[in-house]
């Protein structure tokens, strides 16, 4: 599923887009990085937009939200990153996430050519390593994908972590009507990580304009992680995942993402002019 950066921005019914802005006021009143924290981290950019690298993120988070600070975490990848050059609304909110991963090939491909050796880091996994270190006391909340897809991943977790606590569980393809029990539901309830699996760039603006609800929660938007728990859709084989061509494995189980995946070739032409001043 593919949305335009208007439908996304239009899914908070109580909020107009006024400007750019706006989303750096919005995002600037709830934005608390800690410097201590933040320390660890060193923060590289690619066409204006951060990426993070350095001690394992998982631990990072979750200091971080030990200490009541919550973080929006991005997955970045070339499709995003041209997206946000269009749309600087998006651009904003990418701007302003306390975490932002290096996930698509070519983020860590641009890099290396920049001489920047950096390591992979698939928001699946990120989020698999969180949910992994969390402690029974704490919780996670599963948000995204179809009906009983969401459920099927969060009985996948029950099984291969029996102690993990997941708070709630509630599929993508919610009313409008819906929405104000699901925040309801949010607030109350207080996730320690909460998985937004919207499909991107939705699932970033819908952490951006939700994440005060739960202030100290590790927010990530995980795309179609949902799907690959639950079974549905499987992962590249290593091979793939090692060589950095996960995209092409992608591409071969679903064909119809080739428009999407010309984003790859456009953001490697971008890339170099926006790093010369272009
Ligand atoms: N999705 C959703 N609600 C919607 C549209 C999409 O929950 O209104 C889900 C969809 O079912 C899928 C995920 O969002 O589980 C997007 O997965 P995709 O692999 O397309 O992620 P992306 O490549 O966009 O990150």
């Amino acid at each position: 599923m593919h949305f335009r950066i208007e439908d996304c921005i239009a899914i908070a019914p109580s909020w107009r887009y006024q400007g750019s802005q706006q989303w750096r006021h919005l995002c600037g009143a709830i934005h608390s990085p800690s410097q201590s924290i933040m320390g660890e981290l060193e923060t590289l950019s690619v066409m204006g937009l951060p990426i993070h690298w350095g001690t394992p993120y998982e631990d990072w988070l979750l200091e971080r939200q030990h200490r009541g600070l919550g973080a929006h975490v991005v997955t970045l990848n070339a499709e995003m990153a041209m997206q946000a050059d269009n749309h600087p609304e998006l651009k904003a909110v990418l701007c302003n996430a306390e975490l932002a991963i290096p996930d698509g090939a070519g983020i860590v491909l641009y890099f290396r050519l920049k001489g920047k050796r950096l390591q992979r880091c698939p928001g699946i996994e990120l989020a698999e390593s969180l949910l992994q270190k969390l402690a029974p006391d704490q919780s996670a909340f599963f948000l995204g994908a179809a009906p009983g897809v969401a459920e099927a991943a969060a009985q996948r977790w029950r099984s291969r972590k029996p102690d993990l606590t997941i708070a709630g569980i509630q599929d993508g393809y919610f009313t409008p009507e819906a929405l104000p029990a699901l925040e309801e539901r949010l607030k109350t309830l207080q996730p320690t990580v909460i998985l937004v699996a919207l499909g991107v760039p939705r699932q970033e603006f819908w952490i951006a304009q939700r994440r005060s609800l739960c202030p100290s929660a590790i927010w990530v938007g995980v795309g179609g992680s949902f799907d690959i728990w639950a079974g549905n859709k499987q992962r590249a084989p290593a091979f793939f995942c090692n060589n950095n061509l996960e995209w092409l494995y992608r591409l071969y189980q679903e064909p119809w993402r080739w428009r999407r995946m010309l984003a790859l070739p456009r953001f490697a032409l971008r890339a170099l002019t926006y790093s010369v001043g272009l």
